[in-house]
């Protein structure tokens, strides 16, 4: 939502209507949108479309994209958008036909809302067979004084704009967020977790006005965003993966946890437990396979050891099939090195972005399941939680925050193996291309 916030102030400072979007596709932003009706002078051209024109020219561009989607608009199914504002009743059709995954937004919109504040176009099924889930009030305030500063500057047509520290800073008279016009108190606990049930009772905002987006709004910069929506679209999914060798004490805890945890969920394929260090390989044949393990090899060294251990343990519905339960892997430079070289060498082709993915959009993590269910009961929740405590013999470990506990814990992923994984279509066709020890 940060992309969307300084996309949005970039259309502010354009004297465009400051709403914007981006659109995230395999954990990489492919698209973005911002409001262009007063350039235009046409009332359509709202941010969310231009977005998904772009998706749609992007897939059909790809001579065998039906050998990944049915249709074009299929890819929309694993495509969540980020917009500043509720998208319009206009808006949340199209989303809703074009059968987007999760719509999370900013704040209301009072007049002409479409996944709650006026109509929940969103949810009602005589539009479409499609319905989405659409969470309210991510960076909320920072997306109202957008707006406001926004209509202050049309009605007082004030040639001079006050400074933007001092719009920006302005903390006060906020509406309230009344959460439950938009989603279930189930839906809010997926996502926010418990602890902040709070704010759902009492419509509070879950996210301030933060200091540190204020000063990243300074900067009107947005090419680091564009750069992004402008990579090739790849479909195919080559990725580099690190898993712990077979027979260590990481490996028998992981699969057990996993084995354990999958039968909790019906759709859960088996798959080997990872951390994904890139996706998006460009790889054409066994020679680009050899060479990237070759790089990996060269870069770690032999005295580089990962030493990586878990942050948090992670469940919710808001992330797609793959990251619905996981451990966040604390960052080290090492891993973080590894990914930047590897993604410019082999994905980007550019160090600046490769640089920025790294830094910015990396989420190193270990997945115990994948599934598709998008409605974690509090009693699911809570079996999970006390599987991973019985397995890694720790006792009330946090969900969904960063836990010391885990510190503590002597599962020596030391290094491992690198492997070349092609991870297209079915969970049981992905095949292991190529691997190194890195001991
Ligand atoms: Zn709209």
């Amino acid at each position: 939502m940060k992309y969307a916030i300084r996309l949005a102030n970039h259309a502010l400072n354009h004297n465009e209507v400051p709403v914007a979007c981006i659109f995230v596709y395999k954990n990489e932003i492919i698209s973005y949108g911002m409001n262009s009706t007063n350039d235009s002078l046409s009332g359509i051209k709202h941010a969310e479309f231009r977005g998904i024109e772009e998706i749609i020219e992007k897939v059909t561009s790809i001579p065998n994209y039906s050998d990944y989607y049915k249709e074009p608009k299929d890819i929309f199914k694993d495509i969540d958008l980020y917009v500043t504002v509720e998208p319009c009743v206009m808006c949340a059709s199209a989303l809703k036909q074009i059968g987007i995954r999760t719509v999370y937004f900013g704040c209301g919109n009072e007049r002409f809302g479409g996944n709650g504040s006026i109509f929940q176009i969103n949810r009602d099924k005589t539009v479409s067979e499609n319905s989405y889930t659409s969470y309210p009030g991510i960076y909320r305030k920072q997306a109202i004084l957008l707006l406001r500063e926004f209509y202050t500057r049309e009605n007082s047509k004030a040639p001079e704009p006050r400074s933007k520290k001092n719009r920006l800073l302005n903390k006060d008279n906020f509406p309230e967020l009344n959460w439950a016009n938009y989603v279930s108190k189930e839906e809010f606990i997926q996502l926010f977790g418990e602890d902040k049930l709070s704010a759902f009772h009492q419509n509070t905002d879950i996210t301030n006005v933060d200091d540190e987006m204020v000063g990243e709004l300074e900067n009107d910069d947005i090419s680091d965003i564009i750069k992004w929506s402008q990579k090739e679209l790849i479909l195919k999914g080559i990725a580099l993966w690190l898993t712990p060798k077979k027979g260590t004490h990481i490996s028998e805890t992981l699969n057990s946890l996993s084995s354990g945890l999958r039968l909790l969920f019906l759709d859960s394929p088996e798959f080997e437990p990872h951390i994904t260090i890139t996706s998006q390989l460009k790889v054409e044949n066994k020679n680009d396979v050899n060479k990237i393990l070759g790089t990996c090899l060269a870069a770690l060294g032999k005295d580089i050891k990962l030493n990586l251990y878990f942050k948090a343990l992670v469940v919710n519905s808001k992330n797609p099939y793959f990251k619905k339960v996981h451990f966040a892997i604390q960052r080290n430079e090492y891993l973080v090195g590894l990914a930047m070289l590897i993604r410019e060498l082999f994905v980007t082709e550019d160090k600046e972005s490769a640089e920025l993915w790294a830094l910015e959009q990396f989420d190193p993590h270990c997945s115990l399941v994948y599934t598709n269910l998008s409605h974690f009961d509090s009693a699911s929740i809570k079996t999970i939680k006390t599987r991973v405590e019985d397995l890694l013999n720790l006792s009330d470990i946090s969900i969904n925050q960063e836990d010391d506990l885990f510190k503590d814990l002597d599962i020596g992923w030391n290094g491992g193996m690198l492997k070349i994984v092609n991870c297209e279509g079915n969970v049981q066709d992905w095949e292991v291309l190529g691997a190194v020890d890195i001991h």
